[in-house]
């Protein structure tokens, strides 16, 4: 007997919902869910490899302490011990937890719960920060909260999608789908990418910009100028729902003489840019990590949407400014709070008045009063030894954090090192002092958000292996041995999400600033049930609002105190970063088959035959110039650190640049963890590492 489970699969922040059958004999098969809104039954090549890779070699079994096996009680017991006499020696801000947007929303929210309201520090953030971070910060500066106005069908209504930062085809491969089925059916739908790589995105492009490395600020701004000298301006949108548009207009004007030397585009590629844009009344405008992992990423981001709100190009259909977030659960992070600069339910940490509610709703003995320390600052604490106790959950950041051999150095020397994960052996775990076995995908039980704000449950249809638990299970199991269990004492995730969804409606009755957060519509009555929908949920839709808020701002009614949004005057500015000794700029990023650490895509021999290894993309010219042949191995270097991989010579990668995908860890490839590479740059708003622009040296390899 075949029995079926819906479900949501755990790679990117599309979301497609998933059906997984686990026959009689075990055999788990999976499909596309061809009723969930995301997908419509489509999944790409990871998704429908899932099963191929739930296979329970290399998982994490059982609770480690310095190595050895022990049980669940003195695991834990360590933990809040050690974590307790931390903060009783050193203060709260001593400890901090680096968590994951593989994290449910359940566990996000319990693990914040934790340390903001009961420890009563904000070290708490999360690999999302290195994803997602400057459109978090982007939509708050313009939009007064964190919110993504538009849903998918706008990428399928829209008559022009720009696709800028994103290589769509292969890192949000149901989306291109969409795109490319629409224009199937419409073939006066236009696509512009704007990317400095040739990307497979490009195969449904009507135009390629190959745009500079942080070009993207000076195209936008100008752009926005140009709208302003055509007269292409929504006069009324501007006059009625926004402010700041002078200031931002003067701060685009004031570069456009720069444009073609910021951007390395042409006088005539800049111009049909700006005409497509001036004379396509359905624009969205969908931007990816290429614009998020930036030292300028949120001035980026609000320059492209200083542009839609300038021609009132948002809220309705088949327009908008588009975030695509990288992770399953980026998305359900940031709503409950996952950053360490906010609280739950889109509250403010800085505002005493959300931070006093919250406390009050947990009946928690203190808040934290501050924002936290943002990823790469913490693993900074972690280095100098202002932290002393780290708790990793789910993620890998000795791969993926910048500057990644440093991190290596800090995790190894912090005196207690906690990570719960689902494999044994990660370039992490090796330094942990206790290990904590969880529950993975398929053995889950919780909900995610994808990019539009869709909510999805992620069902178990597998036991959980060996001793392993859900994350949610194992953060309360500390927290009630720090002496806080009456206030995590949950059976089960839908008593977490009745919590959640009470908690953002707690004392908000008539704060319109606030009402973002809203889940007052659903209960965790029938949380098995819970079919995909869309945040906010206003009380009025009780019970089980089907659809949720489907769009935003069709008549204004921003986030902000006087309900309308801001213009945000930003300036373009040259950000040369390589020299005569680190000559190329690298770009990072990643590649179709395989996600985040290859954990558990790497399990996959389909998957793995798309790129078996680590390689490095080289323009013919540039190859020619080094002496480097297409498949030799290259050694790419930058102060931080080296990588050796192999040349993959093509035009599809512009002069003076290298594209190297993040994937491989030391455990895969030796010397391939290209985050080895990258400083410890950041976005001074968000604090978004600046992960796509590193100057690097390219030559071949020779043994020592
Ligand atoms: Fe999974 Fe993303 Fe592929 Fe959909 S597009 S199947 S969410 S990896």
């Amino acid at each position: 007997m075949m029995v079926e489970t819906k479900t949501t699969c755990p790679y990117c922040g599309v979301g497609c919902g998933v059906i997984a059958s686990v026959a009689g004999d075990g055999a788990v098969s999976v499909r596309g869910d061809p009723e969930h809104p995301a997908n419509f039954g489509r999944l790409c090549s990871k998704g429908s490899a899932l099963a191929e890779t739930l296979d329970l070699e290399g998982r994490l079994l059982y609770p480690e302490v310095f190595g050895k096996r022990v049980g669940w009680d003195e695991a834990l017991d360590l933990v809040a011990r050690k974590f307790s006499a931390a903060i009783a020696e050193h203060g709260p801000d001593s400890i901090a937890f680096y968590v994951s947007g593989q994290l449910l929303t359940e566990d996000y929210y319990v693990a914040n719960k934790l340390m903001k309201g009961f420890i009563g520090s904000a070290n708490i953030d999360t690999n999302s920060r290195l994803c997602m971070a400057s459109s978090v910060a982007g939509h708050r500066r313009a939009f007064g909260a964190d919110t993504v106005p538009g849903v998918y069908e706008d990428l399928e209504q829209a008559d022009l999608v720009i696709l800028t930062g994103s290589n769509l085809a292969w890192c949000h491969p149901v989306l291109y789908q969409r795109i490319a089925a629409a224009r199937e059916k419409r073939p006066e739908m236009k696509v512009v990418l704007i990317d400095p790589r040739r990307t497979m995105t490009c195969d449904i492009a009507d135009m390629h910009l190959g745009v500079r490395p942080d070009g993207d600020v000076a195209l936008f701004n100008g752009l926005l100028a140009y709208l302003a000298r055509t007269s292409a301006l929504d006069d009324d949108f501007i006059r009625d729902h926004a402010n700041g548009f002078a200031e931002a207009l003067a701060a685009a004007q004031m570069g456009e003489a720069d444009i073609p030397s910021l951007t390395g585009l042409s006088s005539e590629e800049i111009e049909a840019f700006y005409r497509l844009f001036e004379t396509t009344e359905k624009v969205v405008t969908c931007y990816s990590q290429g614009v998020n992992q930036s030292s300028s990423g949120t001035n980026k981001v609000n320059a492209i949407i200083n542009c839609h709100l300038a021609t009132g190009r948002i809220g309705r259909p088949g327009t908008g400014p588009f975030s695509l977030t990288g992770q399953p659960n980026a998305m359900g992070g940031r709503e409950v709070g996952g950053l360490a600069n906010m609280l739950a339910a889109h509250m403010e940490i800085e505002n005493p008045t959300h931070r006093e509610r919250v406390r009050r709703f947990w009946n928690a003995p203190v808040i934290a009063e501050k924002p936290g320390l943002k990823a790469v600052d913490m693993f900074r604490a972690v280095a100098d030894g202002r932290i002393k106790a780290l708790w990793i959950m789910g993620t890998n950041p000795v791969v993926s954090m910048p500057d990644a051999d440093g991190v290596a150095d800090a995790i190894r020397n912090c005196p207690f090192v906690v990570v719960s994960d689902i494999m044994r052996d990660t370039d992490t775990t090796r330094y942990a002092h206790v290990l904590l076995p969880a529950a993975g995908w398929g053995e889950k039980d919780g909900t995610v958000t994808n990019s539009e704000r869709r909510i999805s449950r992620q069902r178990p249809f597998l036991d959980s292996p060996g001793e392993a638990r859900a994350d949610w299970r194992i953060i309360g199991g500390v927290a009630t041995r720090m002496g806080f269990g009456k206030a995590f004492a949950y059976e089960n995730p839908a008593e977490i999400f009745a919590e959640h969804a009470a908690l953002s409606g707690f004392e908000n009755e008539g704060e319109r600033d606030f009402d973002i957060g809203g889940y007052t519509g659903i209960s965790g009555a029938d949380y098995n049930g819970l079919k995909p929908f869309q945040w906010p949920v206003p009380a009025q839709n009780t019970p089980l609002c089907p659809g949720g808020t489907f769009r935003f701002f069709g008549n204004g009614g921003f986030y902000t105190s006087d309900r309308k949004a801001r213009f945000i005057a930003v300036q373009s500015a040259a950000t040369e970063r390589t020299n005569p000794d680190f000559p190329l700029v690298l770009n990072t990023g990643r590649i179709r088959d395989q996600w985040h650490t290859m954990t558990r895509t790497g399990k996959s021999a389909r998957l793995s035959a798309h790129f078996a290894e680590p390689f490095a993309e080289i323009n013919p010219a540039d190859a020619k110039a080094l002496g480097i042949a297409d498949a030799a191995l290259v050694r790419i270097a930058s102060p931080y650190g080296e990588v050796h991989v192999r040349a993959l010579i093509t035009g599809r990668q512009s002069r003076s640049a290298v594209f190297v995908p993040m994937h491989w860890t030391d455990q895969f490839a030796s010397r391939g963890r290209v985050d080895a590479l990258v400083p410890s740059v950041t976005d001074s708003t968000s604090g978004q590492p600046a992960l796509k622009h590193v100057a690097v040296s390219v030559e071949p390899y020779r043994a020592q």
